[in-house]
């Protein structure tokens, strides 16, 4: 047993930003163990502070007499794995954070859960009954009523917040079904684990429940990486399948076989994409093996589940980006479903990739990797290409008679030209009466992702770009067009650059002016809005999706929030508005962004037996992205983005690091900057800046930002690191704010 233990004073600040060491008392060797919070004496007055054990040792680093002594385990404290502490060590080196921020990041913080009532809805009727009565619904339209007794077919008891939430119900709605002895509201102490609520009693046949026979495609996929797994072979795996081609049938039959071998697996999926659908599936199939975390769960509940899989109570763990840090003693798969989405990247220090320590940690606990897309990203395929990851790829979509749908481009340019100045084009138009007539139901699609506002001409379609650094111009309310990378600007040009054309005209429209246009064009439409608005209240998009697969609406209007999660059988035609949006955003990612939306977004068209349609109107219908992704053709994509990366060198192509400094002062946030800068005189790399960040002034903060490229990462830290120590030597310790982040 170790003598002594390093411990991190648990607060945030450069200065405690390394282990102190203490001794460890005889009464508590048994229990210090690296992840363990401790209470020590600290400083000059020894006051106590609580810190984390990250790592222990048998020899005393100095004068044995000056050593202090632990002087308790923190009450009610997780200790982490010391894999996790691991991990957070990675990351604190690998993205530049203090071990306390990453120690946050990887530990379930213990808080009081007080025991709050909470409530539940029970179903009182036998299933014929149910059954009897769900038809009623239907005939009288009663399309909530319908929905609640649908899903008791799935389980007896549903909790009574989340029905409101996710099946669009009201309080109202309940009253007369609980008169009529239909359901009772059930008042119980609480109990914090999810996935129980949704079961039936019957156990043993959920267990096997929702099985479905895999297609060969499927089974070639699952029967290779199983027979790797059974050979003690642990790799990362990319599985490229287009949309509803069954990946997650494949993850289930993963996560079985190695569940069957005792061991643990987490699944990640973009919470957007965690669904009320997608938790049944795997409710049905593993019961309360599964667990979930989502951003709603309170610290308490959050540290509950991760408590319960760090008992093995639970072997599978299902939730966004951190259901990564589940301290599965016995981790053996880590899944990573949608792996091209951005949400995976975190926004806060440290500033970590989910995919990134989703490898680290799976190397860490001889575990396999599976990453799956319909679109991957150019990292991950670049990874596929280069053969260090095992490749996959699915062509065919699961369900029998469903096929990729018939994507048409619309010129816009051309609609003008010959008179048409609607947002929509005639050929949209009509393919949505048609589409109507049919009591089909129809999306239309407004790509808004990293929109900013940028200048087009409407009748080339051009849009202003900077000519050193191949991203559009953004507009100023001073009439200025600004580089976000470089600072280069010009004023408001009269006439189109390219064309001498003056219709040069900010570029987008709300989804708000679109739901008034389709209101009056097509009167008889029952029409749904999906954005940030409508949104935000209680019900959320859920409960939005929920109505419109219940064919409560005919239009369904949204930005990207709408490809996302649901199947929608009965949507046989997506219409994408303004497919160049998201094509002329500053950022170099943007052109494999507009490729992801547009096919994901086409991907939502014939899911089901009836033949889809999708039309992309675009004003640049000669883009590589748009050629592409209306030919739903990766390959030549990938091909023609990557030789750009490489041309620009851009991420994969090269690393990207980029220095944000903030301070109150602009003079103070120059000079930090100027002498940050200076470290790269002494290296071979490309440096661009710098420049004032894309926000100058945010919150009375100046802000700089610099850009620097390499081929070797390690590089790039060990200028991190001696920017970071110049800036601290400089003398500009505690009034400046410094971020770094990495691109890779
Ligand atoms: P993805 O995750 O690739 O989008 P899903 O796993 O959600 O695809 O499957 C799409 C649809 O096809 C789902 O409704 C699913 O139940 C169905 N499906 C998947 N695999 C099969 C199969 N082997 N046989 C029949 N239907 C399947
Ligand atoms: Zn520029
Ligand atoms: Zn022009």
């Amino acid at each position: 047993m170790a003598e002594f233990a390093d411990v991190i004073i648990d607060i945030t600040h450069e200065k405690v930003d390394r282990p102190f060491q203490y001794r460890i008392p005889e009464s508590l060797k048994a229990l210090v163990q690296a992840g363990c919070q401790v209470d020590v004496p600290f400083g000059k007055g020894n006051r106590i502070r609580s810190g984390y054990v990250v790592g222990l040792s048998d020899r005393a680093e100095y004068d044995i007499s000056r050593i202090k002594e632990i002087a308790g385990i923190h009450a009610g404290s997780v200790s982490a794995e010391s894999q996790l502490i691991q991990v957070a060590w990675w990351m604190k080196e690998r993205y530049g954070s203090t071990m306390n921020q990453a120690l946050k990041a990887v530990l379930p913080v213990k808080q009081q859960v007080e025991q709050q009532e909470k409530r539940w809805i029970r179903c009182l009727l036998k299933e014929e009954e149910l059954r009897q009565r769900i038809e009623e619904a239907a005939k009288k339209k009663y399309k909530a009523r319908e929905r609640l007794l649908r899903a008791f077919l799935d389980a007896d008891v549903i909790p009574y917040e989340m029905a409101l939430r996710t099946l669009n119900l009201t309080r109202s709605a309940l009253k007369p079904l609980e008169e009529q002895g239909v359901i009772a509201l059930d008042s119980q102490a609480v109990c914090r684990n999810p996935a129980r609520t949704y079961l039936q009693e019957d156990k043993a046949a959920l267990m096997n429940g929702g099985k479905v026979l895999l297609n060969e495609e499927q089974q070639a996929v699952v029967t290779d990486i199983c027979r790797q797994y059974q050979a003690g072979i642990r790799k990362t795996y990319l599985v490229h399948g287009i949309t509803g081609s069954g990946k997650t049938e494949i993850y289930m039959e993963l996560i079985d076989h190695v569940r069957r071998q005792g061991k643990q697996v987490i699944l990640l999926i973009p919470e957007i994409a965690l669904t009320y659908q997608t938790v049944l599936r795997f409710c049905r199939r593993f019961g309360d093996q599964v667990s979930f975390i989502h951003s709603r769960l309170s610290a308490g509940e959050k540290y509950d589940q991760f408590e319960r899989a760090r008992r093995g109570d639970i072997q599978i763990m299902i939730g966004p980006r951190s259901a990564l840090f589940t301290p599965f003693p016995k981790l053996g798969l880590i899944i990573m479903d949608e792996e091209h989405e951005s949400a995976y990247k975190s926004e806060i220090t440290p500033r970590y990739h989910a995919r990134e320590v989703a490898r680290y940690r799976a190397g860490l606990s001889h575990a396999s990797l599976v990453l799956g897309s319909a679109t991957p990203s150019v990292e991950s395929y670049t990874r596929a290409v280069q053969g260090i990851y095992g490749y996959y790829k699915i062509t065919k979509r699961a369900k029998k008679n469903s096929f990729l749908p018939k994507v048409q481009v619309v010129d816009m340019r051309q609609e003008l030209k010959e008179g048409n100045r609607s947002i929509f084009s005639r050929s949209l138009r009509s393919q949505m009466e048609e589409k109507l007539a049919k009591k089909e139901q129809v999306m239309l699609f407004l790509n808004r992702r990293g929109y900013s506002r940028f200048l087009s001409c409407r009748s080339c379609g051009e849009a202003i770009r900077c000519p050193h650094c191949d991203v559009t111009l953004t507009l100023h309310q001073n009439n200025r067009l600004v580089c976000h990378y470089c600072g280069y600007q010009i004023p408001r040009p009269e006439a189109c650059p390219s064309c001498g054309s003056p219709y040069l005209a900010p570029f987008g429209t709300g989804t708000q002016k679109i739901e008034a246009l389709v209101r009056t064009e097509f009167p008889g439409a029952r029409v749904l809005r999906m954005d940030l608005d409508t949104t935000s209240g209680k019900g959320g998009h859920e409960a939005i999706l929920a109505a419109f697969a219940e064919h409560e609406a005919d239009i369904l209007i949204g930005t990207q929030m709408i490809v996302k999660g649901h199947d929608f059988p009965a949507v046989t035609l997506v219409g994408i508005l303004a497919a160049d949006l998201s094509l002329y955003a500053p950022d170099y990612r943007c052109g494999e962004r507009t490729f992801q939306l547009l096919t994901q977004a086409a991907g939502r068209a014939g899911r089901d037996e009836k033949p889809g349609d999708v039309v992309i109107q675009t004003y640049s219908p000669d883009h590589y992205c748009i050629e592409t992704a209306a030919a739903q053709d990766y390959e030549s994509f990938y091909k023609q983005e990557m030789a750009y990366r490489k041309m620009l060198h851009y991420p994969p192509a090269c690393v990207m690091m980029t220095l944000l400094i903030g301070a109150p002062e602009e003079e103070t946030a120059a000079a930090a900057m100027a002498l940050a800068a200076g470290v790269t005189a002494n290296y071979e790399l490309s440096v661009i800046g710098p420049v004032n960040a894309p926000i100058y002034k945010l919150n009375d903060i100046y802000r700089k930002i610099l850009y620097m490229k390499c081929e070797n990462y390690d590089i790039l830290i060990k200028i991190r690191n001696q920017m970071e120590e110049g800036l601290k030597e400089g003398g500009y310790g505690g009034r400046i704010g410094v971020q770094f982040d990495f691109l890779s």
